[in-house]
């Protein structure tokens, strides 16, 4: 996306220098002005009076000529197009004389532009060629709403193709990333449930909707909204962007870094100027021109509002203030400009709407890849955060010293397992291992020597593990094997195993040749009983083996009669 303004801002900084043979018509410089009643014929021209000093009043009701003589100006006169912006006028027609006194007209009206309508918001003219060169060009407005607003350039027939389609370029770059803006910022408000970003996908469909109309690009599809129409839909529109933008700068500023008087304040100027957009957009008298100039005040007064909450907001250190303030810089920049500076006949006519097209694009681009960026921030933070709760959440389940599950993570394991095995009626058996004499290992060695024992030993019933056997040490020099799936003989010698293994251990680097044994108590069941009620049982077993001398396994089979109702209570706890 980034690449795709980068194109865009370079195609219209290329597009932005006159070409030399370009002529912009001025009042009272090029252009000479005259005004008529509405009845007036288009026809008898040579007639009119025209003036090219002071200016027209009245023609808002009448008919307001403009006429430029050809002859007094470096175009060529067998190659002239007319450009000019869309403005407010119910009818418009030009005329085009010839030095042999042919007067060729074309004429468009509100709603009905015809071919003539070009991308950028202009109107396009071609003179027809003939062998005869042009002298003058009149256009003849009629219900004109400000000749102020009126922007008339002179260009070639190639310089208008190019033009129109350079722009209409710009443009539909500058909308696409509207589009995908909108798009982007609702869904994310949908899924992040974010005032704001909903507010700022509403300001990039109102832009969106503004520059479809401005440009004209709407009238492939609607022709019947063509002049005023369009011209009133876009002023409305312009002062309901900046509520909109206003509304969703306010809203994502918490409510701890700005005051509520602020918010209120700032969010009620805001509603003014879409409020004072609606008679903007309706008035059609000399009052227009009034109206724009207080509609400018109170639009940089809310800028400046605006600009203040969030200035306020920064310092208070919200990174969204820090956000919006950078993505609303070069908007802001831009506003001031077009307020100080006349720059309507730049960029091939397009002027200031062009601009304010490019930097909103500019402005919800960035906003969309600030907010991702907080966001995916915010999401790392999440995950990193769940992954120390995780591990910190395994570590209590495990013995600092072996490295084995404790009982806590022991009977959390197993649970399942214990419960799956007992209802598919397979068997699982629980082994006891306690070591012997371990005491005396200490007494004659040392504690840290014992511990060592301790971790040769757990690290070797590691290795018994897997998915139908845990390991655990459940506290002291107790160690246990839960295992499912055999029984019996096999089961019988599956302990003998693990009580040789144990002997086995090499302990020399700790208490020398001394061998360190265990007795291990199985107790083992085929559906019955919970692990409470199998630990005691091994235990029992347990018993019998250091009984018996140590260093020896001894097995019980779960009996099949019910647990007494103490027992069983028990067994829940
Ligand atoms: P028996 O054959 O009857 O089991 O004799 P025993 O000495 O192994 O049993 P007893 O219960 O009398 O002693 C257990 C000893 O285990 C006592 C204690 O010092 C030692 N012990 C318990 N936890 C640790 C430990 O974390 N590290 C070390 N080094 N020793 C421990
Ligand atoms: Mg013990
Ligand atoms: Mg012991």
């Amino acid at each position: 996306m980034a690449s795709l303004l980068v194109a865009m801002i370079g195609i219209v900084i290329a597009c932005c220098p006159f070409p030399a043979a370009a002529e912009t018509l001025r009042l009272n410089d090029t252009l000479c002005h005259a005004v008529t009643p509405l009845q007036q014929a288009d026809a008898p021209l040579p007639a009119l009076r025209f003036s090219c000093r002071g200016s027209s009043t009245g023609y808002q009701q009448a008919s307001l000529w403009l006429r430029a003589d050809l002859k007094r100006l470096p175009v060529d006169r067998g190659d002239v197009v007319l450009m000019l912006h869309q403005s407010r006028f119910d009818r418009l027609v030009v005329s085009f004389s010839y030095a042999d006194g042919t007067v060729q007209r074309q004429q468009v009206s509100s709603g009905a532009y015809g071919s003539h309508w070009r991308a950028g918001g202009q109107i396009a003219f071609e003179a027809p060629v003939r062998d005869a060169p042009l002298v003058a060009v009149t256009a003849r407005f009629d219900g004109l709403a400000s000749e102020n607003l009126l922007h008339l350039r002179l260009v070639t027939r190639g310089e208008a193709g190019a033009q129109s389609a350079a722009l209409a370029a710009a443009i539909g770059a500058a909308l696409m990333l509207l589009l995908v803006a909108i798009l982007y910022n609702l869904s994310l408000a949908a899924a992040v449930r974010r005032q704001f970003l909903a507010w700022h996908g509403a300001w990039a469909a109102c832009m969106l909707l503004w520059g479809l109309i401005w440009s004209q690009l709407d009238l492939l599809a609607v022709p019947a909204m063509a002049g005023t129409l369009s011209s009133q839909t876009c002023t409305f529109l312009a002062c309901l962007a900046i509520t909109l933008a206003t509304a969703s700068v306010v809203t994502s500023l918490g409510r701890d870094v700005l005051p509520a008087r602020a918010r209120i304040a700032t969010l009620a100027l805001g509603g003014a100027v879409a409020l004072f957009g609606i008679p903007l957009a309706l008035v059609r008298s000399a009052a227009i021109d009034a109206l724009a100039g207080v509609a400018g005040i109170l639009i940089l007064t809310d800028l400046a509002t605006v600009a203040a909450c969030l200035a306020w907001a920064w310092r208070r250190g919200s990174a969204e203030a820090r956000d919006f303030s950078a993505a609303w810089a070069l908007p802001m920049a831009t506003l001031a400009l077009i307020q100080l500076v006349d720059i309507d006949g730049a960029f091939w006519g397009a002027g200031s709407k062009l601009v304010i097209l490019v930097a909103a694009a500019w402005q919800t681009l960035w906003l969309s890849i600030a907010a991702t960026r907080r966001f995916a921030q915010l999401r790392i933070e999440r995950d990193r955060a769940r992954a120390d709760e995780a591990r910190a959440s395994e570590l209590a389940r495990r013995d600092p010293l072996t490295g084995l599950r404790n009982r806590r993570g022991f009977i959390e394991t197993i649970g399942p397992l214990v419960d799956h095995e007992r209802s598919a009626g397979a068997p699982v058996a629980l082994l006891l291992i306690d070591i012997d004499q371990f005491k005396s290992v200490n007494d004659a060695h040392g504690h840290e020597a014992g511990d060592k024992v301790l971790i040769t030993i757990a690290e070797r019933l590691q290795r018994w593990e897997g998915p139908m056997c845990a390991a655990a040490r459940l506290g002291g020099e107790e160690f246990a094997l839960m295992i499912a799936g055999i029984e019996g003989f096999a089961l019988a010698r599956f302990a003998e195993s693990v009580c040789r293994e144990i002997g086995a251990c090499d302990h020399r680097d700790a208490i020398g040749e001394r061998q360190v044994t265990a007795s291990i108590g199985v107790a083992e069941t085929r559906a019955q009983g919970d692990f409470q009620a199998l630990y005691r049982l091994a235990d029992e077993a347990l018993y019998a083996a250091k009984q018996g001398g140590r260093n020896r396994v001894v097995v019980r089979r779960f009996s099949l009669a019910p647990p007494a109702p103490s027992e069983a209570r028990a067994a829940q706890l």
